[in-house]
């Protein structure tokens, strides 16, 4: 909801590297931390100009460099900019991944990571987070239909146990 506006105000990281946090702000206010948002909206753009001419960098290490940026947003970026094979695991992605029993007893977004990648085959890896995030979407309305319509219901651990 909110991107439409930015892109078209700050359409390059050179446009964005010209702005103000204060400026950011007003296109950003209604999403959560939008003061540090906007801060590292400004210092990312400039990073990239400065450092990448602008480009976006294909590269983990190099990403979770740039200001707000943590291994989940650079493999988000690496996953859907750059088709890479890396999971970008939120806590969203990690409770329903261990809810249907593809992960069990992960603790920490890494180790759900871990768990995924050893069953996930490379080149669905890309869209597979999506996938998840989307589930959850459904979830929350088929959980008022006892999960009666879900397609996957006959291997869900949380629909076979109630776990
Ligand atoms: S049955 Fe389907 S919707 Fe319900 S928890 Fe399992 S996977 Fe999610």
């Amino acid at each position: 909801m909110t991107t439409p506006a930015l892109f078209e105000k700050y359409p390059t990281p050179d446009a964005l590297a010209e702005a103000t946090a204060d400026e950011v702000y007003d296109y950003i206010s209604s999403v959560t931390f939008a003061n540090n948002k906007s801060d590292y909206l400004v210092r990312m753009a400039k990073l990239l100009k400065t450092r990448y001419r602008g480009n976006i960098p294909a590269d983990a290490d190099k990403l979770q460099k740039l200001p707000g940026v943590g291994r989940k947003t650079a493999h988000v970026i690496l996953a859907t900019l750059f088709n890479k094979p890396v999971l970008a695991v939120d806590t969203h992605v990690a409770r329903v991944s261990d809810r249907i029993g593809l992960t069990t007893g992960a603790g920490t977004p890494l180790e759900t990571e871990e768990q995924l990648l050893l069953h996930t085959p490379q080149d669905v890896l890309p869209k597979m987070s999506h996938w998840l995030i989307l589930h959850v979407v459904i979830y929350a309305q088929l959980k008022r239909q006892k999960c009666g319509k879900c397609e996957i219901r006959e291997i869900c651990r949380h629909y076979n146990t109630g776990e």
